[in-house]
């Protein structure tokens, strides 16, 4: 068998459109959306995160805002820049880059953010509101794996999925959106006490791999027919490279999504979609 590519790329082009006719229509009556990050010091891949975000959100009509602070920025200086995007009418929805410095407290940073303005999907409040299944912003990594999946017209009611990692950006949302009342899959997390990791990943009908471990995943661990989504991205002598080792496992699975191209797209789109929604909101359509 050789698995079909679920291609984020090609998602993330049509759901990136929808946002620009929905930035499009609030242009229309003189209202801009404006997206903004807060990147701290100068690692490279965050870099070029933040600058795939503002291209997407410059190719969806919006204004984008990149305010970056040195690395030696202290706790105070990086909520001064999120109480600044906070205060500022022209910002709809912004986020802080991941990971930041290591003195930094990234939760209190987050914290720190107006749940309204949450693109990310982060603040604690936001993520109350998922566990409760009330709207908000959705954590972006988890909800541009959804619309992969809503896309390509993957079955999740009733089906096992078995998501590797419980980080709170990825593998927790994840596990809730799935198992909530819409998508009706049987969850489970596995993390690294996970007994017999791949015979708990041999179960999944959908299995979602977000470790950070390049190549953790062989076709050993793959049920055949099973939906593999790769979250992973490891930067190797290689280039960036997934979790999943994409020539074995496609060899076993039905479906795959690949790296790059798969879920980072994704995580872009979500971003946008958050910010226009926000912005909408606050124009009170
Ligand atoms: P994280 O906070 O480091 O969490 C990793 C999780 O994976 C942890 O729960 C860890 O278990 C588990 N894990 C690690 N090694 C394992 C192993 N050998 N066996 C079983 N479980 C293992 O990472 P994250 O922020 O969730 O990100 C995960 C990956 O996704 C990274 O490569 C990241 O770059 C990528 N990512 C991609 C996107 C995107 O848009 N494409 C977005 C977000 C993240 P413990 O809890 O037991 O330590």
């Amino acid at each position: 068998m050789t698995a079909r590519v679920l291609s984020g790329s090609e998602v993330a082009a049509a759901v990136r459109g929808e946002v620009a006719s929905r930035v499009a229509a609030l242009g229309a009556r003189g209202r801009a959306v404006g997206l903004a990050t807060v990147l701290v010091g100068d690692d490279p891949a965050s870099q070029v995160y933040v600058r795939g975000k503002h291209r997407a959100a410059r190719g969806a009509g919006m204004e984008s805002v990149d305010l970056v602070l040195p690395a030696y920025a202290s706790q105070l200086d990086v909520e001064r820049a999120v109480a600044e995007l906070n205060g500022d009418p022209s910002i709809d929805g912004f986020i802080v880059q991941l990971p930041l410095p290591g003195h930094l407290d990234a939760r209190r940073v987050l914290d720190a953010i107006d749940p309204d303005k949450d693109a990310d999907g982060l603040h604690p409040a936001n993520l109350g509101r998922l566990v409760l299944g009330e709207p908000g912003p959705r954590p972006a990594t988890p909800s541009g794996i959804l619309r992969i999946l809503d896309h390509y017209h993957v079955e999740t009611s009733g089906v096992e999925a078995v998501i590797v990692g419980r980080s709170f950006l990825v593998g927790r949302p994840l596990a809730l959106m799935l198992g909530d009342r819409e998508r009706n899959a049987t969850v489970t997390v596995a993390h690294t006490r996970t007994r017999d990791l791949a015979g708990v990943t041999r179960r999944a009908d959908l299995l979602v791999v977000a470790a950070g471990r390049a190549g953790l995943v062989g076709a050993e661990y793959v049920k055949p027919g099973a939906v593999v989504i790769d979250v992973g991205t490891n930067r190797t002598e290689e280039g960036l490279v997934g979790d999943v080792d994409f020539e074995s496992v496609s060899a076993v699975a039905g479906a795959i999504t690949p790296v790059p191209g798969g879920v980072g797209p994704m995580t872009i789109a979500s971003l946008l979609e958050n910010t226009v929604t926000a912005a909408e909101r606050a124009a009170g359509t």
